[in-house]
């Protein structure tokens, strides 16, 4: 739920910025919703204020029922690592851990005990179908099954949100449609909420709506009806 978001970069009256003019909006449990608009628009910044990466200057914004402009550092790490999945462009898989140990990164950032989160691991894992992979490197693993892991990563500790930010902007169509299929997959059968920030039509073909934003304002919101494939 965010409401009258502002984010106002600078601090001089003279060399202030306003990335978020009074953003307001609300993504429903199970819901798939992307943001588009043209470069520059506020994307980047009202996917930072949601993620709790940056902080918003006015506004409200409530995620799972908690208001995250009022929590503290402390607060917001552990708000992050529970309640926030995260899917960016180049994957982030950190190359020093192996696949399965990237997956439960989320897990053990939490303080799970590490017979609790074997099984969660192997079931995501086994969901999108890299359990044979689980024991590799990233090096060692193909673009596709980099892109599930990611994808496992972000929903093994079960978000109230996923947040992706162009995550197939680096990626060919194919490979982008199949990812754009396993964020579908998360949504419909995990109903875990998807924020996706993209201007690829591709991708925006899947949410179920979507809202466009210009000089950080939302200007225009679309639905998709059944019969329509694309926007
Ligand atoms: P988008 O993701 O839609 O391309 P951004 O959210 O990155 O847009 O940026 C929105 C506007 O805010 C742009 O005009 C950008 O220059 C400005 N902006 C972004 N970050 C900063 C910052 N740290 N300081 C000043 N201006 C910024
Ligand atoms: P490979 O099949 O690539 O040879 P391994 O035999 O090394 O892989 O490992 C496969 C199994 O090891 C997987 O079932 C995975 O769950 C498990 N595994 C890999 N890394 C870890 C880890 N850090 N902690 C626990 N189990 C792990």
């Amino acid at each position: 739920h965010v409401d009258h978001v502002e984010k106002i970069f600078g601090r001089k009256s003279e060399n202030s910025f306003k990335a978020l003019d009074g953003v307001s909006f609300d993504i429903y449990p199970g819901e798939f919703v992307g943001i588009m608009g043209p470069s520059g628009a506020g994307k980047t910044t009202l996917l930072n204020v949601v993620s709790t990466l940056d902080q918003a200057t006015s506004g409200k914004i409530e995620i799972a029922g908690r208001d995250i402009t009022m929590m503290k550092q402390n607060e917001l790490a552990d708000f992050r690592s529970a309640e926030l999945g995260f899917i960016f462009q180049d994957f982030n898989l950190l190359e020093n851990l192996t696949i399965y140990e990237n997956i439960a990164l989320p897990l053990s950032l939490q303080g799970v005990a590490s017979k609790n989160i074997r099984p969660l691991v192997h079931q995501v894992a086994d969901k999108l179908g890299i359990k044979s992979i689980l024991g590799k490197y990233p090096v060692a693993v193909s673009g596709g099954q980099k892109q599930r892991a990611a994808a496992a990563r972000a929903l093994v500790h079960e978000p109230a949100i996923i947040l992706a930010d162009e995550p197939t902007g680096a990626l060919d169509s194919k490979n982008a449609r199949s990812l754009m299929e396993t964020m579908e997959h998360l949504n419909r059968h995990h109903s875990v909420s998807i924020m996706l920030v993209t201007h690829d039509p591709l991708s925006a073909s899947y949410c179920e709506r979507i809202l466009f934003i210009q000089d950080g304002t939302i200007y225009k919101e679309i639905r998709r009806t059944e019969d329509q494939a694309a926007f």
